[in-house]
């Protein structure tokens, strides 16, 4: 997956490749920004493998490890 951070609103959407197969989303696909309170989401539509997904930019992620 393409994502940058720190992405301004009304810039380029941050993603220009579909997650699922890696094709580029060009014109023919479905891009749209909306916000969940402080999150700016964006719901892609591949027309190449027809994967649907919403990507969150991020700059912090925090996850669990499992035990050594
Ligand atoms: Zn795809």
């Amino acid at each position: 997956m393409t994502a940058q951070t720190g992405a301004r609103s009304g810039s380029r959407p941050p993603v220009a490749f579909c997650p699922h197969c890696g094709r580029s989303l060009n014109h023919q696909a479905f891009v749209q920004e909306y916000w969940t309170g402080q999150s700016r989401v964006f719901h892609l539509w591949c027309r190449a493998c027809r994967f649907t997904a919403d990507v969150v930019p991020t700059e912090r992620m925090l996850g669990h490890e499992p035990a050594h």
